[in-house]
């Protein structure tokens, strides 16, 4: 959706912002590449809270005091693959008991049979264990997979990512935010909830703002 909507846009990815500075001439960006890049009229920050909070604190601390009010919690992703379907009777659950899982659920192969499953880890283990490698994590949550299930079937694949900034707890409560006088503008799911719909809104909402304000 992302690619098709930046389709004829100057849009470069895998690139981090380190800093935001502004001049006469308007905002530059500094990125990890060592290139600075600008001048700008407008900035968006559409990061998480926590790294929107460290680009905006230099320039915009009202802004950055919003972002820090917010919380994100991590969340451990593992995949699970199997050389054959199995057998349990459901095809994805949230899990409510002491299990480190929060949410299981089949993803359909290309044979149209249940060999892969997706597994999110709950936000207070994941917290725990956000330092172990993704080889401990994914050994774990198999485990507990294999718990829940009640199935003695090994995986043929098990690997797990880290969500740093996965789950909004504490949103600001605002669709956006917004300082004219500096022209920079904050987006993101952390502002209304932990739905990606909920941040395509926020953004939604920004934009449309920033528009208003040029039809002027
Ligand atoms: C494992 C997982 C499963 C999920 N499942 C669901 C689901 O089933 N349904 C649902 O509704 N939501 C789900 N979500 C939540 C959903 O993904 C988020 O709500 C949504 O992606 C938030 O969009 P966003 O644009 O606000 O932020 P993000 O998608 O987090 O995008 C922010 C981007 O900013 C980039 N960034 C950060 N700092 C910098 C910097 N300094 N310079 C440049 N770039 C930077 C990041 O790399 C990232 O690409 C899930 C999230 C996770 C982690």
């Amino acid at each position: 959706m992302a690619k098709a909507l930046a389709d004829g846009l100057d849009v470069e990815t895998s690139c981090q912002v380190r800093a935001c500075t502004r001049d006469a001439g308007g905002w530059a960006l500094s990125l990890s590449t060592g290139a600075t890049t600008g001048p700008f009229d407008y900035i968006v920050i559409a990061a998480p809270a926590e790294q929107a909070a460290d680009l905006l604190l230099p320039i915009a601390p009202a802004l950055a005091r919003e972002a820090q009010a917010a919380r994100t919690s991590p969340c451990w992703a593992t995949m699970l693959a199997f050389s054959s379907p199995i057998r349990v009777d459901f095809e994805a659950a949230r899990v409510s008991d002491s299990s480190p899982l929060a949410w299981v659920a089949a993803m359909k192969g290309n044979s149209g049979a249940y060999s892969c499953w997706v597994l999110h880890a709950k936000p207070d283990w994941s917290e725990e264990n956000i330092e172990q490698s993704a080889e401990w994590v994914a050994d774990r949550l198999a485990r507990a997979f294999a718990s829940i299930t009640h199935i003695d079937v090994q995986p043929v694949h098990a690997s797990a990512h880290r969500w740093r900034y996965a789950q909004v707890q504490v949103s600001a409560g605002t669709p956006f935010g917004w300082n004219e006088d500096l022209g920079i503008g904050v987006c993101g799911d952390w502002r209304l909830g932990p739905r990606i719909e909920l941040a395509w809104q926020s953004g939604d909402a920004l934009g449309s703002e920033i528009a208003r304000r040029n039809l002027r």
